[in-house]
């Protein structure tokens, strides 16, 4: 039946949206999930431009894919597009996976379930309890703050260039959320940098000599893999990683929405950090 993704061709297939694409690490983190299970899946990655989420999900429905990634610029659109929301996508007003449940399209939004699995799975660490200072306010920080609230953290401070941003993203952590100013990363548990700067190797949004021994600091970008601000960090005495195990716990969860099988976690991951590594080239002599 077209439109409920039954795969009732043989194969089926998903593909992750957005502008730019290209460079998603989606097809190579699922592709190696499937090919670990021996699954007949295939994922694709799909430029669309802004504007036109509409027609991919009108294709998804027509052609009967079995799920869907999205990625920017569409997360908010999409939203908009399908049968039923989770209440997590339904609060933040993004979705970043569709699935069918019983022939209905469900928006979900795992970025928040991947960022506080990550901590718990590659770190070790418990949000619950803990202060945790989030930089940003755009549609990956939301993600953060709500999920980290939900898991019980103690504080969460929100620091973001546009002021009213932060304020209505630390409202998604409900009485324990709050807008607040960058020193305020001294006696943090948890530091998150979900702003995009610093992708281009550029100075950290906060001052790293505020950073030391017993902190936490997750820097969202993964590429590269070590900002200024995960290597600063470090020297500080803190420990710091960076976004890929988010990525990939946030994929691991929508491949348990389409396929019902537990997703292959560390296959995944070394997937990703292959293709990573390859992008990167060989090292300079
Ligand atoms: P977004 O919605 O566009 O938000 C961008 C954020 O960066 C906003 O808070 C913005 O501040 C801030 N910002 C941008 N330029 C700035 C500057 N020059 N100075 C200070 N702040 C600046 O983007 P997003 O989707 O939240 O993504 C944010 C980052 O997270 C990106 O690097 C993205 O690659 C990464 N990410 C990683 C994962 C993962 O799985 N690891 C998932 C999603 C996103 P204003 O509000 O003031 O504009």
């Amino acid at each position: 039946m077209p439109g409920t993704g039954d795969g009732e061709n043989g194969v089926k297939v998903a593909a992750v949206v957005g502008r730019p694409v290209e460079h998603s690490l989606s097809p190579v983190i699922h592709n190696a999930a499937f090919e670990t299970l021996g699954l007949d899946w295939r994922f694709f990655a799909v430029s669309v431009p802004a504007g036109r989420a509409g027609d991919a999900v009108a294709a998804l429905r027509a052609l009967g894919l079995a799920g869907l990634s999205v990625t920017m610029p569409h997360k908010g659109a999409v939203s908009a597009l399908v049968d039923e929301r989770t209440p997590v996508a339904d609060a933040l007003g993004a979705v970043n996976c569709l699935w069918w449940r019983a022939g209905t399209l469900v928006g979900d939004n795992t970025d928040g379930a991947g960022f506080v699995d990550a901590l718990r799975a590659e770190e070790g660490v418990e949000p619950a309890g803990r202060r945790v200072v989030v930089f940003g306010g755009g549609g990956a920080a939301r993600a953060v703050v709500s999920a980290v609230a939900g898991a019980g953290a103690g504080e969460v401070v929100v620091v973001n260039r546009t002021a009213t941003r932060a304020e209505a993203a630390a409202r998604l952590a409900g009485p324990v959320g709050r807008a607040g100013r960058p020193e305020e990363v001294d006696g943090a548990d948890i530091v998150v940098n979900a702003t995009s700067v610093g992708m281009d190797g550029g100075p950290p949004p906060l001052d790293t000599d505020r950073l030391g021994p017993g902190q936490l600091v997750v820097d969202l970008v993964y590429e590269p893999a070590a900002t200024r601000l995960v290597v600063e960090a470090r020297q500080r005495g803190a420990v710091a990683v960076n976004g890929l195990g988010m990525l990939v716990h946030q994929a691991a969860h929508a491949f348990r929405r389409w396929t019902g099988e537990d997703p292959p976690v560390g296959a995944m991951a070394a997937a990703a950090r292959a293709e990573l590594t390859r992008r990167a080239g060989p090292p300079s002599a």
